[in-house]
């Protein structure tokens, strides 16, 4: 199911955008981070990371056929 959401960048401008599946909308997804330790050749820790598929927005901009979609469902028009 596609979340859509508004979002507004500049004031009184709305934006119709998808809620991110990957991050969940959060912005952020738990990863892992290399730990560079000489002694022990180190190890892995975890780590919050802004998410790559929606560079930490937690949306992204609909692709041209999410729109034609979105723009022919009834509820919108
Ligand atoms: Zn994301």
């Amino acid at each position: 199911m596609t979340n859509y959401m508004k979002v507004s960048t500049k004031p009184g401008v709305w934006d119709t955008v998808i809620e991110c599946d990957f991050c969940e909308g959060t912005g952020t997804v738990s990863g892992e981070v290399a730990v560079v330790d000489f002694m022990n050749g180190g190890y892995l820790k975890s780590a919050i990371c802004d998410c790559t598929d929606c560079d930490g927005r937690g949306y992204r901009y609909l692709t041209e056929d999410e729109e034609e979609q979105f723009y022919a469902m009834p509820s919108v028009q």
